[in-house]
């Protein structure tokens, strides 16, 4: 287990005070300027060399990612955009970031933006997070009023600007180029790529979108060393992770401990273990709601780590463990999933906008039985057809959540066709 004096995020849990006095407590802003005075490019590998793969769900390496920027402007500005939109659900962890530690995402983004070359910086948090804006544009103000961020940033030299600006609720909007949309005040669709943000982002200027976690670690990992962040969980999964724990587990929880932690140590130490211990394990969407789920005896000993989930078919995601225990239906549980990417279509490519919907009206008879054996084979089929034939990842996210479900509990959807079908009602979901 990750020793407490490891921890990136000392007040996740909300126990101490928040404010900038706090935070400078804690270690935050210590030798911010000397961090800046040692340049761009050593920064940039520095964040190489920690190995940090991005926290946002899909882990491209985020060095790597700052080094697509350009090196010199060509007269048009750069800029960082920090996706704060977490709208997975399941996935709850930045938002404890912002609302309990908010210095350790102002300090990354002036880094960061200045490893980018970007004078500014805009936040893009979810509507629905108010309690979290609010904490987090009261410790942008006192990062202004103490000089850490604005003109002459830290006294660095740098100026720098942090906006933070809110959605109003559209999951799509956490897709990166729909979110540089809604932040020009259009509609929040993505984009098609390329071109790439790094090339043309935010009005057309060269932007590096990144989630909040990605962001709030920066600046631990350049005082303690990139060394240290690497040495934590296996090969290219390097550092620390925040996992949120959700479901049936004793005690849900949001916790940061090591990459490449064992699922059953993540969940016995920090969660109290699966309610109704581990024979009553189920299921488990070990990502966030898009990832495929995992039948419960594989994941006991599976590794939270990036290449490890790939092996038993699913993936990390952004880390939110989804557990479900025997009482769950699970048929229905990835019907509501479908509902909700339905929902949240923006209508923009016809696989999407008509699969997500033709998708739930079957996953819908399926949880009441009311289906042909055959048309299991088909459902997959058609989560085929829309994954990797649309515009953004949302076809994906509605896709894979089917596929884990008829990957490994085709034998109860079979169950419930056949048991519907001869009257007998156990198999059947409660209405
Ligand atoms: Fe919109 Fe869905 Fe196409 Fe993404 S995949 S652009 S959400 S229609």
């Amino acid at each position: 287990m990750l020793k407490d004096e490891d921890r990136i995020f000392t007040n996740l849990y909300g126990m101490h005070d928040r404010s900038l006095e706090g935070a400078k407590s804690r270690g935050h802003w210590d030798g911010t300027a000397g961090i800046l005075a040692k340049g761009r490019e050593w920064i940039i590998e520095q964040m190489k060399a920690s190995g940090l793969r991005g926290r946002g769900g899909a882990g491209f390496p985020t060095g790597l990612k700052w080094s697509f920027m350009p090196k010199e402007s060509d007269g048009r500005p750069s800029y960082l955009v920090v996706n704060a939109d977490e709208s997975e659900p399941g996935t709850c962890k930045d938002r404890e970031i912002m609302r309990h530690d908010p210095h350790t995402l102002i300090e990354g983004c002036l880094i960061a933006s200045f490893a980018m070359n970007a004078h500014a910086c805009y936040i893009y948090i979810r509507g629905e997070y108010i309690r979290e804006r609010e904490a987090l544009q009261a410790a942008i103000d006192e990062a202004y009023d103490a000089g850490l961020i604005g003109r002459n940033a830290c006294k660095s030299g740098w100026d720098f600007d942090l906006y933070l600006t809110h959605g109003a609720g559209a999951y799509i909007c956490g897709e990166e180029t729909a979110l540089l949309e809604s932040l020009e005040g259009k509609k929040g669709m993505p984009r098609m790529k390329p071109p790439f943000p790094a090339g043309a982002g935010l009005y057309g200027c060269p932007t590096t979108v990144n989630n909040v976690e990605s962001i709030a670690v920066v600046p631990t990992i350049l005082r303690r060393g990139a060394e240290w962040f690497a040495s934590f969980g296996r090969q290219n999964n390097a550092g620390t992770k925040i996992y949120a724990i959700s479901g049936h587990v004793n005690n849900p929880c949001v916790v940061e401990d090591a990459m490449s932690i064992s699922f059953e140590e993540l969940i016995e130490k920090h969660c109290g273990g699966i309610r109704g211990g581990w024979d009553n394990l189920k299921a488990v969407i070990p990502g966030g709601s898009s990832v495929p789920c995992v039948r419960g005896e594989k994941m006991k000993d599976a590794i939270m780590d990036f290449d490890a989930l790939r092996e038993v078919g699913s993936s990390l995601g952004t880390a939110a463990v989804i557990v479900m225990d025997k009482d769950t239906d699970i048929i229905k549980a990835i019907w509501r999933l479908s509902k909700f990417y339905k929902h949240e279509s923006c209508g923009q490519c016809t696989p999407c906008r008509e699969g997500t919907g033709w998708m739930m009206r079957v996953m819908e008879r399926l949880v009441r039985g009311e289906a042909e054996v055959e048309e299991i084979d088909m459902l997959f089929d058609v989560t085929k057809q829309v994954e990797g034939h649309t515009i953004c990842a949302l076809g994906d996210a509605a896709a894979w959540p089917i596929q884990g479900l008829i990957r490994n509990f085709r034998d109860e959807i079979e169950d419930r066709i056949k048991h519907k079908r001869t009257g007998r009602v156990s198999a059947v979901a409660a209405e």
